[in-house]
């Protein structure tokens, strides 16, 4: 039997490098590396899962949900593959 370490998937809003769209990116940890995906285009990054990298993620939400109040439409990134592009 392999027992794995936690590997909950966590969705998360931030701007995509690779397609330029802000979108839902889907962070897998695994132990002390995580692989954060685009939903929309499917670029992946490889993290190293710390507290840094969790504070920078929590930290990207709350400034889109600041946002939101100039460009609501950040309110509709909920479904992988979701995707807005803000001017
Ligand atoms: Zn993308």
């Amino acid at each position: 039997m392999i027992i794995k370490r936690e590997t909950k998937p966590l969705l998360h809003r931030q701007k995509c490098s690779a397609c330029d769209y802000y979108t839902l990116y889907r962070v897998i940890p695994a132990g002390e590396k995580a692989t954060d995906t685009c939903t929309h285009c499917g670029h992946q990054v490889t993290l190293a899962w710390d507290n840094e990298i969790r504070a920078t993620i929590k930290n990207t939400e709350k400034i889109l949900t600041d946002l939101e109040e100039i460009y609501p439409e950040i309110k509709d990134l909920k479904e992988p593959g979701d995707h807005i592009r803000l001017d």
